[in-house]
């Protein structure tokens, strides 16, 4: 993924992770051909013009693809264990989310989170997976707040485990949510990719939300609860089971 703009006969040096990665890894030398890209020109055939001890440069020849935008998609999640915060980051880029927003809620025990190190993974992630944009990663907030002026158009599909009332049946004001699948079939979600708008996903800590989170989330028309099914799944799991049946039932995996 380049910074710079890409276009017929510009000259590039490329930063010295990419220069590393196609001398040493790739092993290409002047002449070879490699294809760079980012998320506004699209994909563009390059071939190596220079090469150095410390560096390489690219001249871009021609594209081959046109940029195209990752759905609007965006994950909300409460940063949990470091590992699993890596992972998350990893996988929901690879599934296409466009934007991660990290979300303090009443029990999320993680204490920091560095914005910069999620970057350099989304940014990894991306490349690795051939799309031309990483997903903007944005400061960690409280639910409240990341709540608050929801533009009620949106709806935001809550991983509910419903693990304070396990024993409640399915559907109600209090019950089990319905099964992720059921509510994404339903007529009634207002808006949904299918007809151009966007779709955010909310999943809680190790711990779950409150029950007083869950009743807050509840209340709001644009929040639709999902059951990920009868396990309880860890954080990164659910993650990564949310985005794929969205991906499916909405997204851009329709599109083949
Ligand atoms: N409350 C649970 C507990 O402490 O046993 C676990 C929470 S779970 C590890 C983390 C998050 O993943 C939940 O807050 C929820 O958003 C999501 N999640 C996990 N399993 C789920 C399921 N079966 N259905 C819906 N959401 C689920």
């Amino acid at each position: 993924m380049i910074e710079e703009d890409l276009a017929a006969g510009a000259e590039i040096a490329l930063e010295e992770g990419h220069a590393r990665h196609v001398g040493t890894v790739l092993r290409l030398d002047v002449g070879d051909v490699v294809r760079v890209f980012n998320a506004r020109d699209g994909e563009w055939r390059a071939r190596v013009s220079g090469k150095t001890k410390r560096g390489m440069n690219v001249r871009v020849e021609e594209q081959l693809c046109e940029a195209r935008a990752a759905p609007d998609l965006e994950l909300l999640f409460a940063p949990v264990k470091r590992q699993a915060t890596d992972l998350i980051v990893e996988k929901a880029t690879e599934l296409g989310v466009r934007r991660l927003r990290p979300v303090i809620t009443q029990r999320t025990i993680a204490e920091t989170v560095r914005l910069d190190r999620l970057q350099a993974i989304a940014r990894e992630a991306a490349e690795q997976t051939e799309r031309f944009d990483a997903p903007e990663i944005c400061e960690a907030v409280s639910l409240v707040r990341a709540l608050d002026g929801w533009d009620v158009a949106r709806p935001l599909i809550y991983a509910d485990e419903a693990g304070d009332d396990a024993s409640a049946t399915w559907g109600g004001e209090r019950g089990r949510a319905r099964p992720i699948l059921d509510q994404l079939n339903a007529p009634h979600p207002p808006t949904s990719p299918q007809g151009g708008g966007g779709v955010s996903v909310l999943i809680g800590p190790e711990g779950g939300f409150t029950p007083e989170e869950r009743r807050m989330l509840r209340s709001f028309p644009y929040v639709i609860p999902v059951s990920l099914g009868p396990r309880i799944l860890r954080a990164e799991t659910a993650v990564i089971a949310a985005l794929s049946v969205i991906q499916a039932a909405w997204g851009d995996w329709r599109k083949g």
